[in-house]
């Protein structure tokens, strides 16, 4: 028999809410991924580079066109340099990003600090290496970070802190001061940051996304992590990359090389190629501040509340004002008897915590956001 490493986890709640979504013929705004087509072009690259032979092995860290393509979108966006032989890998998606990187940091017992509701799998990643959670919940409504508490909770255990910025599931952003507060924390001990910027082009109301790469201090003990999925309405595709110095990527890489040794070739080619047109990912926050402000103003009298949306492709809303049973039977009731499926915050807490939220994604068709709308009006 297998002892479960672990045995508390079931099935995530993106393929449980899509799952039941399918079954009932519901309007899926619960799993994060866009309903309308990637760019044709984009398209065509792949293909291109399929038919000109690209079709072995990668080399392991990557092709060196879309890691150079990595460099020089972090320097556009942040003005920092991350030196593309040695700084950055391509990975196979973000979630393998994340899961490389705690692998590489943690050892049995080590503590690591997520802030919750946090997205799924920092835990489980930390709980199989040994680690040990440390929760610290983000102050709702605007879940904001109470770095006095995270100082608290610091213990010569903590090997790292997680951040998520803008924040899956919360759709908020942190700030400037929010960072310099984090690198106050850290800079100075060995505390590594795993920094989840899966959203990074996605930033609105013209407030530039704090990556960790503007922060000269914290950028030398953090890994970023993104995921181009986000970038260019690829999540089908899985390919991401994280940046790092040299010192912590050597780490990452000898993991990295025995998980998935190289990821897909063509298309990182065809990634390469399609960014170098920076308007590809530059006018993303735009293209995502409409469709978040479109879709407000569709359900702004309905009776759910709107929840402040800074960044990312969700929309919290609170449902307390209509009933008083728990997020996760309120979803599948919506799912089943409204046809509409969305995903309940109290998944994202270790205790559960039930603020009557519902995560709603706008990554959708005008036609697919005026249908949930719709049905949203009528709750
Ligand atoms: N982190 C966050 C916050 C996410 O929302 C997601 C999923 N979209 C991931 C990581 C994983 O990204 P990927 O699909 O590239 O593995
Ligand atoms: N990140 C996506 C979300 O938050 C889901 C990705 C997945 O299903 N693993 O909905």
């Amino acid at each position: 028999m297998i002892k479960s490493k672990l045995p508390n986890v079931g099935t995530t709640i993106f393929t449980t809410m899509s799952a039941l979504a399918k079954e009932h013929n519901a309007i899926n705004i619960s799993q994060g991924f866009p309903d309308f087509e990637c760019d044709k072009k984009l398209l065509e690259l792949a293909q291109k580079h399929m038919n000109s032979g690209f079709n072995q092995y990668a080399p392991m860290p990557g092709a060196l066109a879309l890691r150079e393509r990595v460099a020089e979108i972090i320097f556009n966006s942040h003005g920092a340099n991350y030196h593309p032989e040695t700084e950055i890998t391509i990975t196979a998606g973000a979630t393998q990003g994340i899961y490389t990187c705690i692998a590489a940091i943690i050892n049995p017992g080590d503590e690591v600090i997520i802030f919750e509701p946090a997205y799924d799998c920092y835990q489980p990643a930390i709980e199989v290496h040994g680690g040990i959670v440390i929760p610290i919940q983000l102050t709702y409504p605007n879940f904001t970070v109470n770095w006095a508490e995270v100082k608290n909770k610091i213990s010569a255990k903590t090997k790292a802190i997680i951040i998520n910025t803008p924040h899956n599931p919360s759709g908020t952003t942190l700030s400037q001061e929010d960072l310099i507060a984090l690198e106050k924390l850290v800079v100075g001990t060995n505390i590594m940051v795993i920094s989840d910027e899966v959203y990074e082009h996605m930033a609105f109301d013209n407030k530039p996304h704090q990556s960790v790469a503007r922060f000269s201090g914290l950028r030398k003990q953090t890994f970023i992590v993104s995921s181009f999925g986000k970038t260019v309405h690829t999540t089908g595709w899985k390919i991401g990359y994280v940046a790092a110095p040299k010192e912590l990527m050597i780490e990452f890489k000898k993991i990295h090389q025995f998980l998935v040794f190289a990821v897909n070739h063509p298309f990182q080619l065809a990634l390469a190629d399609y960014l170098a047109d920076t308007s590809t990912y530059k006018e993303l926050n735009q293209f995502y501040q409409e469709k978040r402000n479109f879709f407000r103003e569709q359900i702004k009298h309905s009776r759910f509340k709107l929840e402040p949306c800074t960044g990312t492709y969700f929309q919290l809303v609170n449902y307390s004002s209509i009933t008083n049973i728990n997020d996760e039977e309120f979803t599948i009731h919506l799912t089943k008897e409204k046809k509409l499926a969305t995903i309940p915050l109290s998944v994202f807490y270790t205790n559960k915590t039930d603020n009557k939220l519902l995560r709603l994604c706008f990554a959708k068709k005008e036609e697919t956001l005026l249908r949930a709308a719709e049905i949203i009006n009528t709750i």
